[in-house]
């Protein structure tokens, strides 16, 4: 099989692992990025006044249970130990979350053991709320008023600027309460932090002879058509010129400050109440904590509806986008000559580890469907 001539848009993670994946089976692999960077949204960069090892977009935090993705990432950066421990101020009161055995007792000023805690929550739950539409009702039904109140509501407002009554149930699927002092958020077999950021991890994905990479350019529909074939990780909406319109995200403002020493104690703050207009605050240097620095930076983080000129960071996928994008993705479909990938490809919000999955995925069927002389697919991943 001659080698081709491909297009990755974007330098993220979907870009660079299936750029790297086809490089190394023998394509010739151009990368181009709008950004002035590689990386995508998980770019790190060391803060020139501190030294601190920055998550320019917000905290990222590497977690999985795929054993191929973990060996992937580690083939390419050593990943450190570390654990997500997140805490919430509510109330003028610090808490642990996700709500477990610990944030209970200290809530309610009790000192329950587990069973009893599952009784009193139980206890707790509004169960005259048989079928439960909303998010506000399913928290209700899941954890009572009080829980709800001090945890849910405000921050879920600020997250997604409107009230938990107009968000689904399906949003919170399981009861979201430990009834054990486990404080790790998440549950995966698999968690760590790349030493040198995930900029330097991405940029050795990159370094094979077949690559070039080209940043600060922004390419679209119309540039794209001298490449044998392109993987478009930019927005979906964005390749068609948003001709049906736009497809709702939430983008998040940074605020960032910097102080003398250990600001908060911790990397992410969370702060639950509507109050406050802000929804976490991140202390980097937390991110690294095999690093010592004296100084520290650290972002406020404020949500807010998206506008044509923010950078989209959460898909809403409401009713009303979810209509608009079963329209891209038929167009999508009828396209010739490109692949849809990603998280804005395909309007999805995806975890890193599940991102480099299926950038692994979509190389492989890309070089089966060409072994095979078959049409390559618009989507490997479906969006809906
Ligand atoms: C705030 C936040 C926190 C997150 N935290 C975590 C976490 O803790 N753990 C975790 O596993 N995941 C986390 N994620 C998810 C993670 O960021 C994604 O999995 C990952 O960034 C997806 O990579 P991607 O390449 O698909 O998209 P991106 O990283 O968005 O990359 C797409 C790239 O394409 C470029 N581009 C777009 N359009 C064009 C165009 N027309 N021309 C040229 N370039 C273009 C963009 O500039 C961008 O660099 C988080 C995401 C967000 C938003």
């Amino acid at each position: 099989m001659a080698g081709k001539n491909l297009l990755m848009v974007g330098a993220g993670l979907s870009g660079a692992v299936i750029g790297r994946e086809l490089a190394e089976a023998g394509h010739k692999v151009t990368i181009i990025d709008a950004r002035d960077h590689i990386g995508g949204n998980c770019h790190t960069e060391r803060d020139g006044e501190t030294g601190v090892m920055v998550h320019v977009y917000g905290p990222h935090i590497f977690h999985t249970d795929d054993a191929e993705v973990w060996a992937y990432v580690n083939g390419f950066e050593n990943f450190r130990p570390y654990k997500n421990r997140v805490k919430t101020t509510v109330g003028g009161k610090v808490y642990s979350l996700p709500i477990n055995l610990h944030t209970i007792n200290q809530f309610f000023d009790k000192a329950l053991r587990p069973d009893e805690a599952r009784a009193f929550i139980e206890a707790q739950a509004d169960t005259s709320i048989d079928d439960p539409q909303t998010f506000e009702e399913q928290a209700l039904r899941f954890v009572g008023p009080d829980l709800y109140e001090a945890f849910f509501k405000g921050y879920i407002q600020k997250q997604w600027g409107c009230s938990p009554t107009e968000l689904p149930a399906s949003i919170l699927k399981r009861l979201p309460v430990r009834f054990n002092y486990d404080d790790n958020y998440f549950a995966h077999r698999f968690q760590g932090m790349p030493e040198n950021g995930y900029t330097a991890m991405i940029e050795r994905i990159l370094d094979h002879p077949a690559i070039t990479v080209e940043l600060g350019r922004k390419i679209g529909r119309a540039e794209a058509q001298s490449y044998d074939h392109v993987f478009y990780s930019g927005p979906l909406d964005g390749w068609f010129d948003y001709e049906l319109g736009r497809l709702g995200y939430r983008t998040l403002d940074f605020e960032r400050f910097t102080y003398q020493g250990d600001y908060q104690g911790c990397a992410v703050m969370n702060y639950g109440e509507a109050s406050v207009p802000h929804t976490r605050v991140t202390e980097h240097k937390h991110f690294s904590p095999w690093e010592s620095h004296e100084g520290s930076v650290l972002y406020r983080e404020f949500s807010r509806a998206c506008e044509a000129d923010d950078i989209p960071y959460y898909p809403i996928r409401l009713v009303a986008e979810k209509e608009m994008l079963g329209a891209y993705v038929e167009k999508a479909r009828a396209e010739r000559g490109v692949s849809f990938v990603g998280r804005l490809g395909t309007y999805r919000y995806l975890d890193m580890d599940v991102t480099i999955r299926e950038a692994l995925d979509a190389a492989r069927a890309f070089l089966d469907a060409e072994k095979a002389g078959n049409p390559v697919p618009a989507f490997f991943a479906a969006p809906v």
